[in-house]
């Protein structure tokens, strides 16, 4: 039977709930068992699809097509597994699914309440899917204390009854903060998260005390006492340099044997960390670098591309160096500074994007990259803008265009009415929103001798994919002619899935997110080959 760990995050948000989760899972994992990650997360969207980069970061997509929360993401890169639909929910799921269920009178006339009916949902969602995993770990998004976050800590309470308090485990995340003014680290909001996670019912057993420094044993102890915890359960986790860096710092705290101990379990492996030792050696000791820019709407806001900046990073570790990312705001990219701010980057990027703002200063630059043969990778609507400037700048076909930006437009990027996925027709719409996208993995075959099928080694392709326009394949031979030819397709070949140029020495759009499937011990082949490419372009 699975083991259930939950973690719950205090005082303030941001502590790095997601990374510690993420860390445990690489560490039971190292040791012989089989995990899974889960996050519950308390807003009212039914998937956080439809929200903009600036109010959640990125929306992490999986294979089986869930939009999801970025730290499944963490998630993924550091336990290596592949997150599932069944692996996120959020309140607006949980309701609807109760509401669904009123409508159609499976209550048999009873009052719908939070406890049992909420409540019940969440508890069958943190089981479901489960099958020979040892350790479950739920991370309860929010911060105890919020209102939104209740009623998932009420059902973790009970699901802990349900099982027995020796099946689960509770872990409790928190601040504790050093004070410069007095030289002193302060345990008191600790202590007082506590009482308030009590005070709904859970005793946590493990704390993991966020800290700028080393926590004295003095603190330790204090924190053991209030909050009525082993003194060995009170784990610290100082800030890294580089998050690479925690799996090994978790370890020496003893966060995974401590887990162990609790569930009277033995490790079936010593755990390994070299890997994780291997690539912070190349991260905080780099030799070479090298500049990427990043061109995009959304470039200040720290998580937006969170999975990209990650994947440009694993290229860097497998190129032995350090990428230097430099976000550029597209729309203050007028086509006179182009040169200016592009003049000492090796590498063009231009990631996923929606709507029209930004896009001109996207198209220059693309057209900046081809023309100055510097490597380029476009992904999604970075292909998509790629295909614009092409046809407009190349064929000249001065109206072409998306006809997410213009009704009016020759459309050489159009919306898709549909598509096949396991041999099933699937409609898409732009009327509704949410989880109507082309969304999760889908297969891409491969052309013969082009620099695509070089780089994956491989014809046939799985990558993930959450979009609502494709490439217009009536303009195929035009394009052909002149030298940007689709190396990858769909495998009933409608819809082109790369875009390659035959005169540069690196220049592609990929349709789908191939940052998706980057993990630090296993970088994803495209961006270790565009890295390398940056590499050796000569400014
Ligand atoms: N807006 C474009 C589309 O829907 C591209 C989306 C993306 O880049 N993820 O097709």
């Amino acid at each position: 039977m699975a083991r259930y760990i939950f973690v719950t995050g205090g005082v303030v948000s941001s502590l790095g709930k997601g990374l510690s989760s993420a860390s445990l899972a690489y560490l039971l994992q190292s040791r012989g068992f089989k995990v899974r990650i889960r996050k519950l997360d308390p807003y009212l969207n039914v998937d956080p699809g439809t929200m903009s980069p600036f109010q959640h970061g990125e929306v992490f997509v999986t294979d089986d097509g869930a939009e999801t929360d970025l730290d499944l993401g963490h998630y993924e890169r550091f336990s290596g597994i592949s997150a599932k639909k069944s692996d996120n929910i959020t309140t607006g799921q949980i309701y609807s699914d109760v509401l669904k269920k009123e409508r159609r009178g499976k209550y048999l006339g009873k009052t719908v309440q939070v406890i049992p009916h909420v409540t019940d949902r969440i508890k069958e969602f943190i089981k479901n899917d489960i099958k020979n995993e040892d350790f479950v770990i739920c991370e309860i998004g929010g911060t105890v204390g919020d209102i939104e976050s209740l009623p998932f800590v009420e059902a973790i309470r009970q699901f802990s009854n349900d099982i027995g308090k020796k099946n689960t485990l509770f872990i409790h995340l928190t601040l504790v903060p050093y004070m410069r003014a007095s030289d002193e680290i302060k345990t008191k909001p600790t202590q007082h998260s506590v009482k308030e996670l009590r005070s709904i019912g859970i005793q946590p057993d493990i704390i993991i005390c966020r800290c700028e420094r080393n926590i004295p044993l003095d603190q330790r102890k204090k924190i053991s006492l209030f909050c009525n915890v082993d003194i060995k359960n009170v784990i610290q986790t100082i800030d890294v340099k580089t998050i690479y860096e925690a799996p090994i710092s978790f370890n020496n705290e003893n966060l995974d044997k401590q887990v162990l101990n609790y569930f009277k379990i033995k490790s079936k492996k010593n755990v390994n960390l070299t890997p994780w030792k291997k690539i912070t050696k190349v991260v905080l000791n780099p030799k070479k670098y090298v500049n990427i820019a990043i061109i995009g709407k959304y470039v200040n806001l720290k998580d937006a591309y969170k999975s990209l900046d990650e994947a440009l990073v694993h290229g860097g570790i497998h190129n032995n160096l350090k990428v230097n990312l430099i976000r550029i705001e597209s729309d203050n990219l007028k086509p006179l500074d182009i040169k200016n701010k592009l003049n000492n980057v090796s590498g063009i990027l231009i990631p996923g994007g929606f709507g029209k703002r930004g896009t001109e200063g996207k198209i220059e630059a693309i057209k900046y990259a081809r023309k100055n043969k510097i490597p380029f990778l476009g992904i999604c609507y970075g292909m998509q803008m790629a295909i614009i400037e092409f046809a407009r700048n190349v064929l000249k076909i001065n109206k072409a265009s998306s006809t997410e930006l213009d009704l009016k437009c020759i459309p050489v990027i159009g919306l898709i009415h549909e598509w096949k996925k396991n041999g099933k027709i699937i409609k898409g719409t732009d009327k509704d929103l949410g989880g109507t996208m082309r969304l999760g993995s889908y297969d891409a075959e491969l052309v013969n001798n082009s620099l695509i099928r070089n780089i994956y080694k491989s014809r046939l392709i799985k990558e993930r994919h959450r979009h609502r326009y494709e490439v217009n394949i009536n303009y195929k031979s035009q394009f052909e002619k002149k030298g940007l030819i689709f190396s990858g397709n769909s495998p009933d070949k409608k819809l082109p899935e790369i875009i390659e140029l035959k005169n540069h020495p690196w220049f592609i759009g990929v349709q789908f997110h191939p940052e998706f499937k980057s993990r630090p011990l296993a970088p994803h082949p495209l961006f270790s080959s565009f890295i390398k490419a940056a590499k050796n372009h000569k400014k």
